[in-house]
């Protein structure tokens, strides 16, 4: 299914709940200071999840401390997880896993899709709250064409092609 802007409503409804005991657990041990956003050669550890070997992790550095916590978080619950795709999708962290490798014929119970499901969840809704590029506070930013969560000193850095 191709995103379109009419599917967005649904999900950003999320943005105006009160976040979980864990939500606000995660958000405050990433907005610690100092806020030091980690190098991209920190999501190394993904790497043999993922299905392609040559993706590239398409999110801001302010996001990779996130990333790395939600790999730490789904590796020890599904140690052999398949990692399709970690990129930003309406603003908010899109961590693409399975709980297996992918089989003809099926490789996980519903269970376990859903457990995974509700984990992705929780750090998706951590992200819409930090500033993709440096890691600090942000909040939603509609100035441009792209959606993304920016902070108050980030936002007139990231120019209209939504370039981090
Ligand atoms: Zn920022």
């Amino acid at each position: 299914m191709k995103w379109t802007k009419e599917a967005a409503p649904v999900e950003r409804q999320r943005r105006d709940r009160a976040p979980s005991a864990y939500q606000q657990a995660m958000r405050d041990r990433l907005l610690a200071a100092p806020v030091v956003p980690a190098h991209a050669a920190e999501l190394e550890p993904l790497r043999r999840h993922l299905r392609d070997p040559s993706f590239e992790f398409v999110v801001g550095p302010g996001w990779r401390a996130l990333v790395l916590l939600c790999h730490e978080a789904v590796v020890a619950a599904f140690p052999e997880y398949e990692l399709l795709a970690v990129k930003q999708k309406w603003a908010a962290l899109s961590f693409q896993a399975f709980p297996r490798p992918w089989k003809r014929g099926g490789n996980w119970t519903s269970d376990e899709a859903v457990r995974l499901g509700a984990l992705l969840a929780e750090f998706t809704a951590a992200s819409e709250h930090i500033c993709e590029r440096c890691g600090n506070a942000g909040t939603l930013r509609e100035s441009r064409p792209i959606e993304l969560t920016l902070c108050d000193a980030c936002e007139p850095c990231v120019g209209p092609d939504g370039r981090l």
